[in-house]
C-alpha cells in the first residue's frame, strides 16, 4: 500500500490579541492536541501540520505565503477557535493559490453546563468565529470547503479525509504530464478537447510523439528485459495461452513504453489503434500492467481520461480498491433486474479484478495487426463510480455516476475481453438519459474506493462544472440543471 502521507496539510487557526496570552496558549494547546487526534487515526489518510495560531493580518498573510511556497503543502485547514475579525483576512486570502478546507468545529464537544462562564464562552467560540470567517471566503469567491462537527466524530473526520483526497488529485493534476502516442481517433469528438485550456486549469502538460519514437523504443529492448518483464507476468497471471511469443511481445512493449513514460517524466498515456504503424500488435496486456503500475491510461488518443485515470489512482494510492479505463459498452435489458456492461477492445486495468487475470492471445477485428495478448478476468461487486470529462466548449464538465457493480455470474467464454457488469443508480433507463443529456463521453473512468462527493471536491478546487447522477437523479430535474448551468458558466 501506497501511504497519502506525503501530502501535508496545515492547520490555521485563527483568533486575534483581544484575549490576552492565556486565552491563545491554550487556542495552541487545543490546535496541537487536535492535530495530534488526527494523526494516530488512520481515517485521515493525510500529514496535517501544526501551525501556531494567527492573530492579525501580517501572520496571516505570512502563513499563507510560506503554504503557497512549500511544495509539499497540498492545502490548508482553517478553523476559528476564538473570534478572528476578516479583514485581517483579506491580503493573506487574496494571494492563497492552494485549497482550502474550513472546518467549523469545537474543541469541547458538550457545553460545561455546570462550570461555563463568559471566559469559557469567549474562548470557545467558532460557531461566532467561523461565521465570520465563511462570509469573507464567500465574499471573495473562494471555493471553500465547508464542513460542520464535532473533531472527534468519525464522520467528521471521514469528511475530511474525502476533502484531502480531493487536494491531492489537484496537486498531482498540476504536476501531471501526459504522453499522447499518435492523435485522437479519427472522426471520435468526445475524445477531443481544448489542451491549451486543459493546461491552464488542470496543470496537465500534454505531448505529443509520433509512433516511430516509440518504436525505436520497442527495438531496442532486450531479451534480457524480456525475460524480466515475462517473470513478472508470471508471478501476477496465469497463462491461458501457448502463444509465448506474442505474449514475449506485449513485454517488449511494456518495457519499452515504460523507459518512455519514465524518462519523459510521464504519468499518463494514450495509444491509437488507427496508428501503429510498425508496431506487431496493438499494447494490450502492456498496457493493463502498466495501469496496475499506476500510470494512466486511455485508449484512442482520448487524453482526459488517461489523465484521469491518473490522478483518481493517485486519490485512492493507499486504497486496495481498484481504478480502471472503461467504456460503456452492452445492455442487460431484462426487465427489473437491468444492468449495463463495460469492458474494452482490450484496456480494462487487473486492479479491479476479482480474481487472477489471464493472459489470452485473440484476434482483434479493429486495428489490422497480430493478436494481442491481454488480460481477461471478472471485476469486483459493490459500489462504484463512474467519472467522464469532457470539454464542453467554453468549459470542462465533469459527470459522475454512482453504479453498484456486480457479481458476474456467467462465463463469458467467448469474450475475449474483461468485462464489469454494473447496475447504475438510480436505475438504468434515468441514469443512461441523464449522461447521453449531460454528454457523458463512451469512455470513462471506474473508481471502487472513489466517491461522487470527492470528485465533486476535486471538480470545485479546479473550478470546473460538476454534474451528479446519483439515487436521487430526476431526469427534469437534470435537464434544468444542465439548462441553469449553461448560463451560470457563461457569466463566470
Ligand atoms: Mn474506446
Amino acid at each position: 500500500m501506497n501511504s497519502l502521507k506525503q501530502y501535508q496539510f496545515w492547520l490555521v487557526v485563527g483568533s486575534q490579541d483581544l484575549y490576552g496570552e492565556e486565552t491563545l496558549r491554550q487556542v495552541d494547546e487545543h490546535a496541537r492536541a487536535m492535530v495530534k487526534g488526527f494523526e494516530s487515526d488512520s481515517t485521515i489518510p493525510c500529514t496535517i501540520v501544526y501551525k501556531p495560531c494567527v492573530r492579525n493580518s501580517n501572520e496571516i498573510y505570512n502563513i499563507i505565503q510560506a503554504a503557497n511556497n512549500d511544495a509539499s503543502c497540498a492545502g490548508i485547514i482553517t478553523w476559528m477557535h476564538t473570534f478572528s475579525p476578516s479583514k485581517m483576512w483579506i491580503r493573506g486570502l487574496n494571494i492563497l493559490n492552494k485549497p482550502i478546507l474550513h472546518i467549523n468545529t469545537q474543541f469541547n464537544r458538550d457545553i460545561p453546563w455546570d462550570s461555563i462562564d463568559m471566559d469559557f464562552m469567549n474562548l470557545n467560540q467558532s460557531a461566532h468565529g467561523d461565521r465570520e470567517h465563511g462570509f469573507i471566503l464567500s465574499r471573495m469567491r473562494i471555493n471553500q470547503k465547508v464542513i460542520a462537527g464535532h473533531w472527534e466524530d468519525k464522520r467528521f473526520r471521514e469528511r475530511m479525509a474525502d476533502w484531502m483526497r480531493a487536494a491531492v488529485g489537484a496537486y498531482e493534476s498540476r504536476r501531471l504530464r501526459v504522453l499522447r502516442i499518435s492523435d485522437n481517433m479519427r472522426e471520435v469528438a468526445v475524445t477531443e478537447g481544448d489542451k491549451v485550456e486543459a493546461h491552464i486549469k488542470f496543470g496537465w502538460q500534454i505531448d505529443h510523439y509520433g509512433v516511430e519514437d516509440i518504436i525505436s523504443e520497442v527495438e531496442a529492448v532486450t531479451e534480457a528485459e524480456i525475460d524480466a518483464q515475462m517473470a513478472e507476468y508470471e508471478s501476477l497471471y496465469e497463462f491461458a495461452t501457448d502463444d509465448i511469443e506474442a505474449v514475449r511481445y506485449q513485454a517488449r512493449e511494456e518495457v519499452a513504453l515504460k523507459r518512455f513514460l519514465k524518462e519523459g517524466g510521464f504519468g499518463a498515456f494514450h495509444t491509437n489503434f488507427q496508428d501503429l504503424q510498425q508496431l506487431k500488435q496493438l499494447p494490450g496486456l502492456a498496457a493493463q500492467n502498466l495501469m496496475r503500475q499506476g500510470y494512466g491510461f486511455a485508449a484512442e488518443g482520448d487524453w482526459k481520461t488517461a489523465a484521469m485515470v491518473r490522478i483518481m489512482k493517485l486519490m485512492a494510492a493507499d486504497m486496495s480498491t481498484g481504478t480502471s479505463f472503461m467504456e460503456d459498452y452492452t445492455y442487460h435489458m431484462e426487465p427489473g433486474n437491468e444492468m449495463n456492461m463495460g469492458a474494452h477492445m482490450l484496456e480494462i486495468c487487473p486492479s479491479i479484478a476479482s480474481e487472477r487475470a489471464k493472459i489470452k492471445v485473440m484476434p482483434l477485428g479493429i486495428g489490422d495487426r497480430e493478436p494481442p495478448a491481454r488480460l481477461t478476468f471478472k471485476a469486483k461487486d459493490g459500489p462504484a463510480i463512474l467519472v467522464s470529462l469532457i470539454d464542453m466548449g467554453d468549459r470542462f464538465r465533469m459527470i459522475v455516476n454512482d453504479i453498484i457493480c456486480q457479481e458476474q455470474r456467467f462465463d463469458m467464454p467467448k469474450l475475449p475481453v474483461a468485462a464489469v457488469l454494473w447496475k447504475p443508480l438510480p436505475d438504468l433507463e434515468t441514469s443512461s438519459e441523464a449522461w447521453i443529456y449531460a454528454g457523458g463521453a463512451h469512455h470513462s473512468v471506474l473508481s471502487y474506493g472513489l466517491t461522487a462527493e470527492i470528485m465533486r471536491d476535486w471538480a470545485e478546487i479546479m473550478d470546473i462544472e460538476f454534474i451528479h447522477i446519483g439515487e436521487h437523479t430526476k431526469i427534469n430535474d437534470l435537464r434544468r440543471e444542465l439548462n441553469y448551468n449553461d448560463i451560470i458558466w457563461k457569466l463566470k
